[in-house]
């Protein structure tokens, strides 16, 4: 738990080399552009990094959430938003690996795991976002069939997936009324409409995503009709994990940079590492990333034992999302007016670290998730 074996840290040294070779060249071109390139998604997923924690028998890794995190966490320092990338297409395969029967793994798992397919998770509505339970989406029964209509909204891969877990009601309101269904690219009915201009993240699409009569086999229900709300709450409760790493990606990249900058730069003839107020900021953003990070693994691996771990991951992904805000916002202030343009990193890094305390259940639903958890054992 507190050190590496020789594989971890081989895999580490993996993703890194990758993402410096894959996904350095590009990251502030496409953030500019808000150009996502499935490509270099798919490069990412030859490289082995799109399957970490799905196992071998369905194409992927077959390791655990610590390695996924790991991962997840060296591809972040270079590019957060193909840190997003993996997560989200990483959504359908936990989604699958746990609740999917085996025809539906064999159809699109192997695909996913290798990268050479993109998947997407759609709950979030116009109406409905932190109440995902109210969403509105509807899934008609017919015969050997199920008619979708509504409109999701904030879909990352929007578009791009080559197929979406979609959220939709199949009976009366609230949670117990919703079921999943696995939506392939291409369905008639299946349409796309705004891509949002975002502060940050910009190289990863977030698109409207609307069902007109898009008709899918029975086949496609993922479980029982009534568990989806089930389904979408379980896979949240993993992908807050993967947000968490790309939190501490950025982090950890935010304060390499500061801190190298510190070293170098001299102000009244000394590095302005040497300055007490700068040299405790850095040693304080250290602290707050190492403590983050302790977080983020102890719940990667409590699901790896697969035991209890939401609440863990819900004060990981608080933890390392809010340590993500400060930490840039401190590494823009360590380079002074420098830090503030666009020849550095930080700015970018600033503005991506923000939305990690939106995406996947703000920071605040992750303290009710917390505060419940804490009042059962107060009870
Ligand atoms: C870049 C990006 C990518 C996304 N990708 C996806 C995706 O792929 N799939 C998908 O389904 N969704 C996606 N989302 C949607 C995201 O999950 C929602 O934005 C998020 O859940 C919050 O919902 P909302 O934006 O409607 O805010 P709201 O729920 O309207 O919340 C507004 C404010 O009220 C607070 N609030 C709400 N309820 C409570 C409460 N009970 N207690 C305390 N405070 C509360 C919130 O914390 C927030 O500060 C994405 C969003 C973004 C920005």
């Amino acid at each position: 738990m507190f050190t590496f074996s020789d594989d971890q840290q081989a895999l580490i040294e993996a993703a890194r080399a990758t993402a410096q070779a894959e996904l350095a060249p590009t990251v502030k071109a496409d953030d500019e552009a808000e150009l996502f390139r499935k490509d270099l998604f798919q490069r990412l997923g030859a490289a082995g990094l799109c399957g970490v924690p799905t196992a071998e028998q369905w194409g992927g890794l077959g390791l655990g959430y610590v390695e996924y995190a790991l991962v997840i966490e060296e591809i972040a320092k270079v590019a957060p938003a193909y840190a997003v990338a993996v997560a989200v297409s990483g959504l359908p395969q936990v989604t699958l690996a746990q609740f999917g029967n085996d025809e539906q793994r064999a159809r699109w798992m192997p695909g996913l795991a290798a990268g050479e397919l993109l998947g997407a998770f759609a709950l979030s509505e116009p109406g409905s976002g932190s109440d995902a339970g109210s969403l509105r989406t509807t899934a008609v029964r017919e015969g050997n069939t199920y008619r979708l209509n509504g409109t999701k909204f904030w879909i990352t891969h929007g578009g791009y997936a080559d197929v979406y877990v979609v959220m939709a009601r199949t009976g009366g309101p609230g949670p117990k009324g919703i079921s999943a269904f696995l939506v392939p690219a291409g369905t008639p009915g299946l349409s796309f409409g705004k891509k949002e201009e975002k502060m940050g993240l910009r190289a990863s699409p977030t698109v409207e995503m609307i069902l007109e009569d898009a008709v899918i086999p029975v086949e496609n229900r993922i479980g029982n009709e009534g568990n989806g709300f089930l389904v979408a709450m379980s896979a949240l409760d993993s992908g807050r994990i993967t947000i968490a790493a790309t939190a501490l990606g950025i982090s950890q990249a935010a304060l390499d940079c500061a801190g190298r900058y510190a070293v170098a730069r001299k102000q009244f003839d000394q590095a302005i590492i040497d300055f007490q107020a700068v040299g405790f900021m850095l040693a304080d953003m250290a602290v707050r990333i190492e403590q983050a990070r302790l977080l983020t693994h102890k719940a990667a691996w409590l699901k790896d034992q697969r035991m209890p771990f939401s609440h863990i991951a819900a004060m990981a992904k608080c933890a390392a999302t809010d340590c993500g805000m400060s930490v840039t916002t401190d590494a823009v202030q360590v380079l002074g007016g420098y830090g503030y343009t666009r020849e550095y990193p930080l700015e970018r890094l600033m503005r991506d670290a923000k939305v990690m305390q939106i995406v996947e259940g703000t920071n605040q639903v992750q303290r009710v998730v917390i505060a419940r958890h804490l009042k059962r054992g107060w009870d």
